[in-house]
């Protein structure tokens, strides 16, 4: 009864669930997203669906996709991670499903499914922050997703931080994501082992020497298990990452960071470093409330929950 899919389009994966009236997921299947082809990605969402609707009878499917959408949900405008360039997405689904779908970007569908069912409950005024291939950013003010003039609202990650900075894939130099993301991590620990030095002595033992195969999944694993310098590496990225959140909160004045995406299961070994970071850079520290900044209760699923939940309320008409 009530069951919806949701599907999440990262820059790596594809990660898709059947999802109850609760927030609870009931089945789960992933795959890598495909390279740069968007024919390819409809046709694992295409794939994904087949396979959840098999076992359960499915009121309505949700997608939220790393990508920026207009106004009415149709159009990916443009994706600095995958190949959609003003791509009709929507309406291709629709058609090759034959069933409506809901289209919203991925990191408004994690916001979306943190302040129904996780951490960001009664905040009124709730941003979220996805940390994988990119930085996701949403905003959930008043119960509503804050899209902006032109649904483009949130794009946090690509604020430059650093002038003439690392080049991001939106075409610009020292964008925030090019900092505190899993490619950001990823490079960082791909530099540290080309740098020779004897502190990268076990991340490139993990790789066996191939260094290429470091990424920022494979430091954040290894900074669990207790590695010094992947520690060190997560630290840094925190300390952007809490700097990134002290500019928003001068900006938006949130009563709560919730911070999701892949790069959360690092916990404390990033959120410790970030709202350090964030207490030494919030502007007028001392004399203001401060921002809580909590994990994703709901973890790297966020995303497909908020994508079911967004549809099944929508399909009924509404939120
Ligand atoms: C994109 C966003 C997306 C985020 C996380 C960013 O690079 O611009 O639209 O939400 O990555 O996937
Ligand atoms: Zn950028």
């Amino acid at each position: 009864r009530g069951l919806s899919v949701g599907i999440d389009i990262g820059g790596t994966k594809v990660a898709a669930g059947v999802v109850d009236v609760h927030g609870t997921i009931l089945a789960e299947s992933r795959r890598a997203t495909p390279g740069r082809d968007p024919r390819a990605v409809e046709d694992v969402i295409a794939e994904l669906v087949r396979e959840l609707s098999g076992d359960y009878r499915i009121r309505s499917v949700g997608i939220g996709a790393a990508g920026w959408m207009d106004l009415s949900n149709s159009t990916v405008l443009f994706s600095p991670h995958l190949a959609w360039r003003n791509e009709p997405l929507r309406r291709n689904l629709e058609q090759r499903l034959r069933r409506r779908v809901t289209l919203v970007n991925d990191a408004d569908a994690a916001a979306w499914a943190e302040w129904r069912f996780g951490a960001g409950r009664t905040e009124s005024r709730l941003v979220c922050i996805t940390l994988g291939t990119g930085i996701g950013g949403a905003m959930i003010m008043d119960g509503r997703v804050e899209r902006g003039r032109y649904g483009v609202a949130g794009e946090f990650g690509h604020q430059i931080i650093v002038p003439q900075g690392h080049r991001c894939e939106c075409g610009n130099r020292g964008c925030w994501e090019q900092y505190a993301s899993g490619n950001a991590l990823g490079r960082e620990g791909r530099e540290l082992a080309a740098s020779g030095s004897p502190v990268a002595g076990s991340i490139i033992d993990a790789v066996s020497g191939d260094t290429s195969l470091i990424t920022g999944a494979l430091v954040t694993e290894l900074a669990i298990s207790g590695d010094r310098a992947s520690r060190e590496l997560v630290d840094d990225v925190g300390q952007w990452l809490g700097l990134g959140l002290a500019n928003l909160a001068a900006a938006l004045d949130p009563g709560t960071f919730v911070v999701g995406g892949g790069l959360s299961v690092a916990d404390e070994l990033l959120l410790g470093p970030a709202r350090r970071a964030f207490g030494r850079n919030l502007t007028g520290r001392g004399f203001r409330p401060a921002a809580r900044i909590e994990r994703a209760a709901l973890g790297p699923a966020a995303g497909l929950i908020g994508a079911a939940d967004l549809s099944r309320l929508l399909s009924r008409g509404g939120i």
